[in-house]
C-alpha cells in the first residue's frame, strides 16, 4: 500500500521523483504499540481542538513510525484529547482515535486556563488588621475575582490560612481571601471589630474614669495605631468580652468610651471623677464658644453631680442646669437623666462616619462640642408624648435652657419635621 504522507505529497508531485521506499516507515508499525506515556496533559498545552493545514495521515503513536489509522482531509476540524512531548496531537475522527503530526494541524479553540491552586488551607483563629485597604477575593490568589474590600486599620477574624499565606475572613457579611501582605495579624491585645455601634456601651457596668487629660485610646494595646484623645474625668467602661476576644495584656484595658472603643493603659483610669461639679472660677459661656469645638480645656468642663457617670459639662451651664433639675426633681421625684452632654471632636467625627449626616451634626458644628447642650434618654418618658419632655418644653426657657423650634414633632404647616428631635436641649444663658 502506499503511504501519502502530506509533507512529502507536495514535494512529489513538484519534482516528479519517484521515491522509491516513501512508505517504509509504514513497514515498522505494526511492531510497535502506541506510546502515550510521554503525552503532555492537556491541561497544559490548552488545546482541545485543531484545523488540518494538508490531507493528514492519522497514526496509531506520535510518529511516522506507526502504522496509519486513517487520512484526515484538509481543513477538517478534529477535537484533541492529549498532545505528545514531540507536539504531536491524539485526536480523533470518523470514530478513531490517533495521533497526527503538530506541523499540519493548527490549533483553533484552547481549554481556558486554569485557575491556580493555593493548596490546602489551614484552620486558624486570630485577628488581623489592615495596613491597607486590600481587596477580598473569592480565592486565596490575584487571579479571583474581587467580591469587596477590607478597609485600612479593619480588624477582622481569620478563620484558615492557605499555603500560599493568604487568610480567609469575613467582612461586612462578605466572606473571602486576602493578601498576608497587606494585614498584621494581632494574638494579644488585638483591636478588635467590636461590630454595631448600637450595642456600644449596653449592659456594662466595670465604671472608670480616665485620670488625665489626652488620655490615649489605641486601636490595639501596646501602643499601636491611637485613635483619639479622651478628656480628663470621662467616663469609660471595660469591656471584659472584648479584651478576651482581643487576647489580654497585663496593664491594659478594652474599654468603650462615648461612640468609641479600644486599648487603654489601667494605670490612666480611676474610679472616681475628680471634675467640679459647679463653676467654681465663674467662666462665661462667651469664653466656651471663643474655643475651638470638640477641644475644650479641661479646666472649662464641670461633671453633672446627681449622674452616675458624671457627664462633663461646659461649667457655665451647669448653675442653670442644676436649678431646672430642683425643679425638675421636685414635681416628679427624680433627677433629669442625661445621656450625653459634651463631645470631643474625635467622637463627632465617629459618629459622623458611623451614623451619617442625617443623624449626627457635622463634626465641629454641634453645641454638643462646646459642652453647652444636653441629650436626655429617647425613652417614651422623654419623647415628644412624653410627661418629662412635655414639663422641660415649657419650663426648661426659666433656666436659659432651650429646645429649639426646628426640633420640634411638627412643623409650623403642621407636616411631620424628619429632623425632629424630643431630646436635644440647649444651653442659651451667661
Ligand atoms: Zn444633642
Amino acid at each position: 500500500m502506499r503511504i501519502l504522507r502530506p509533507r512529502f505529497l507536495a514535494a512529489l508531485m513538484a519534482a516528479s521523483l519517484l521515491l522509491v521506499g516513501l512508505g517504509v516507515p509504514s513497514q515498522a508499525a505494526p511492531a510497535l504499540a502506541a506510546v502515550e506515556t510521554a503525552a503532555v496533559p492537556l491541561a497544559k498545552t490548552g488545546v482541545s481542538s485543531v484545523k488540518t493545514t494538508a490531507n493528514l495521515n492519522m497514526r496509531k503513536g506520535e510518529s511516522t513510525k506507526y502504522a496509519i489509522v486513517r487520512t484526515i482531509p484538509k481543513n477538517t476540524t478534529v477535537p484533541v484529547s492529549q498532545q505528545a512531548a514531540n507536539g504531536w496531537y491524539k485526536v480523533s475522527y470518523k470514530k478513531k482515535t490517533g495521533w497526527i503530526s503538530n506541523k499540519y494541524a493548527k490549533a483553533v479553540s484552547r481549554h481556558p486556563a486554569p485557575k491556580p491552586k493555593s493548596g490546602p488551607s489551614k484552620k486558624i483563629n486570630l485577628w488581623v488588621n489592615a495596613t491597607a485597604a486590600v481587596n477580598i477575593r473569592q480565592g486565596a490568589g490575584t487571579s479571583h475575582k474581587i467580591i469587596g474590600s477590607l478597609p485600612k486599620n479593619a480588624a477582622v477574624k481569620a478563620v484558615a490560612r492557605a499555603s500560599n499565606g493568604w487568610y480567609k475572613i469575613t467582612y461586612k457579611k462578605k466572606t473571602g481571601w486576602v493578601s498576608h501582605k497587606h494585614v498584621q495579624t494581632c494574638v494579644k491585645g488585638c483591636q478588635v471589630d467590636t461590630g454595631a455601634y448600637t450595642t456600644n456601651r449596653a449592659g456594662l457596668n466595670d465604671r472608670y474614669f480616665t485620670k488625665s487629660s489626652g488620655t490615649d485610646l489605641y486601636a490595639a494595646a501596646g501602643k499601636r495605631l491611637r485613635i483619639g484623645d479622651i478628656p480628663k474625668n470621662s467616663i469609660v467602661y471595660r469591656d471584659l468580652r472584648w479584651e478576651k476576644a482581643g487576647g489580654p495584656v497585663a496593664g491594659w484595658y478594652f474599654v468603650r468610651t462615648q461612640g468609641m472603643d479600644g486599648w487603654m493603659k489601667a494605670s490612666a483610669l480611676a474610679r472616681k471623677s475628680t471634675a467640679p461639679t459647679s463653676n467654681t472660677k465663674n467662666y462665661t459661656r462667651k469664653q466656651v464658644v471663643k474655643k475651638a469645638n470638640g477641644m475644650l480645656p479641661e479646666s472649662l468642663l464641670a461633671a453633672i453631680p446627681w449622674d452616675k457617670e458624671k457627664t462633663l459639662i461646659a461649667a457655665p451651664a451647669l448653675a442653670d442646669l442644676t436649678r431646672m433639675n430642683t425643679a425638675f426633681k421636685k414635681k416628679f421625684g427624680k433627677n433629669i437623666d442625661v445621656d450625653l452632654a459634651y463631645r470631643t471632636l474625635d467622637t463627632q467625627k465617629y459618629y459622623y462616619k458611623e451614623l451619617g449626616a442625617y443623624i449626627a451634626a457635622k463634626p465641629g458644628t454641634s453645641n454638643h462640642g462646646w459642652g453647652l447642650a444636653i441629650d436626655v434618654p429617647e425613652s417614651h418618658a422623654y419623647s415628644f408624648r412624653g410627661k418629662y419632655y412635655k414639663w422641660l418644653k415649657s419650663n426648661s426657657k426659666k433656666y436659659n435652657w432651650l429646645h429649639r423650634k426646628n426640633l420640634e414633632e411638627f412643623r409650623a404647616d403642621g407636616s411631620r419635621n424628619p429632623y425632629a428631635e424630643a431630646w436635644h436641649f440647649e444651653y442659651n444663658g451667661q
